[in-house]
């Protein structure tokens, strides 16, 4: 089918590469120029495993372009997604200006049927207003269809989330229009749910406020466990070997972060409001969030006692692990706490350094080429992102390059048991603190 995707980045992007791969023939446009400009060029501009090679493949086959040119994607098109920003307004309220735009945009250069599939995440009702714009602009009276097909892909694992879907949930008001969307997603063989479309909308909200929950459940957890001396690695082993609760998303750890989860429970919050029906469980969720960062913060301090002055080496600054994403990541928060305290802090993360570089909150923050460099001559490691690499680095240099050997494992990357052999003070996450004697 001949697809065009508006929004080039971690989602559009992602999505355009994998529909050519199965395929489709794919126009994955974008309004920043220098973006086109970069993909025309051969070169990928985020990191996500396996995208490049992908974009490669399906650009030689000309099954993938990119192009600056709403009016071309829609002319060459059948079914034209929008994937663009929805970031959160300082009032709570999602900023649905990106989408108003490009419906605009796209009503102007419309001539015959299309159909319209918002991708980006956002307040249910969004489909509604989005078809009311497209028929105030809609020049030529061409007829199309709105589509809410929300898309549920983790960044560090795109690639794979997109070919190998739990589930396509498609919301549309005709059946023509959910049919060409089945046939958009038949090569990947997942489950499809076709809904209306205020189902499909409320869905991913409702879905990425389950998880955020979860996360902030095991992390209210990981507080009892250190005030009572129970582990949370074997507490959450054991309520998730229960296949009703899952282990998947009960990792404990300095909270959850990112372009998504902070922003969608917050706007599932303010919607909740506006709708009449407030869904207080999830402020308890944004509140547990926050204060597991500064339970930790407390930690640090509590061991150091003062932080002036001290050097400070951090791995990891992306918010999750395999992302080059550092957007609303609390390890930069951390970052910037620490260095707000006065302390030295000398950052390493594998793929993340760049984009952390122009973070105005952590400008006095050092950089190392590696982790190991970032250790020399350290008082404190914090481990604020769970790269797989940092647990292969060799712990008998770590500490012989720390000045002190005491590390703080915000997601609980390391055994205690080992770091206690080691003769590291080790403190983690609802574990008990280890300090030699
Ligand atoms: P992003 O910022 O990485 O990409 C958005 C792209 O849209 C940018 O390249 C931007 O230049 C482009 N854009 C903005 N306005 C445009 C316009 N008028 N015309 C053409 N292009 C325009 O954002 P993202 O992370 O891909 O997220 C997009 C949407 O998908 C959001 O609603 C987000 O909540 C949702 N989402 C994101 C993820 C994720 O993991 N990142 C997962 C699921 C859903």
């Amino acid at each position: 089918m001949d697809i065009s995707i508006i929004g080039s980045g971690y989602v559009g992007l992602v999505t355009g590469a994998c529909f050519a791969d199965v395929g489709h023939n794919v126009i994955c446009i974008d309004n920043d120029a220098q973006k086109i400009k970069t993909l025309q060029a051969g070169r990928v501009p985020i990191y996500e495993p396996g995208l490049e090679e992908i974009i490669h493949r399906n650009v030689s086959a000309h099954r993938l372009r990119f192009s600056g040119s709403i009016k071309e994607g829609v002319d060459n098109s059948q079914i034209v997604f929008i994937a663009v920003p929805t970031p959160q307004q300082a009032n709570g309220d999602v900023d649905l200006s990106f989408i108003e735009k490009v419906s605009r945009e796209i009503a102007g250069v419309l001539t015959s049927y299309r159909v319209i599939v918002d991708k980006s995440t956002v307040p249910v009702k969004t489909g509604e207003r989005v078809a009311e714009s497209i028929k105030r602009y809609n020049r030529h009276g061409a007829k199309f269809d709105v589509v809410s097909n929300p898309e549920f892909l983790r960044e560090g694992c795109a690639v794979a989330d997109l070919m190998h879907p739990d589930r396509i949930v498609i919301g549309a008001q005709s059946d023509h229009a959910a049919d060409l969307m089945k046939k958009v997603y038949e090569p990947f063989m997942a489950p499809i749910l076709v809904t209306d479309i205020n189902s499909a909308e409320l869905i991913k909200h409702a879905a990425n406020s389950f998880l955020a929950l979860k996360i902030s459940y095991v992390n209210a957890l990981s507080g009892i466990c250190e005030a009572s001396g129970a582990d949370i690695e074997k507490v959450a082993d054991g309520i998730g070997m229960d296949r009703r609760i899952g282990r998947q998303f009960l990792n404990a750890g300095i909270g959850y972060g990112g372009s998504c989860f902070p922003k969608d429970v917050a706007a599932f919050i303010t919607i909740s409001e506006q709708l009449g029906t407030p869904f207080g469980l999830l402020k308890e969720v944004q509140r547990i969030n926050a204060a597991q960062k500064e339970r930790f913060l407390k930690k640090i301090r509590e061991t150091l006692w003062v932080l002036r002055e001290k050097t400070i080496a951090v791995w990891g600054l992306t918010f999750k692990p395999d992302t080059d994403d550092i957007r609303s990541s609390v390890a930069i928060d951390l970052v910037a706490d620490m260095l707000r305290e006065g302390a030295h802090v000398v950052a390493h993360d594998p793929k993340g350094m760049e984009k952390a570089r122009e973070v105005k909150a952590i400008a006095d923050a050092k950089f190392a080429a590696s982790a190991l460099e970032a250790v020399a001559g350290a008082e404190a490691l914090v481990i604020a992102t769970e790269w797989s690499e940092f647990g292969n680095v060799d712990l008998a240099v770590v500490k012989e390059q720390m000045r002190t050997p005491i590390v703080f494992d915000g997601r609980n990357l390391f055994d205690p048991g080992t770091m206690s052999q080691l003769g590291f003070s080790y403190h983690s996450i609802g574990r008990s603190s280890i300090r030699p004697h």
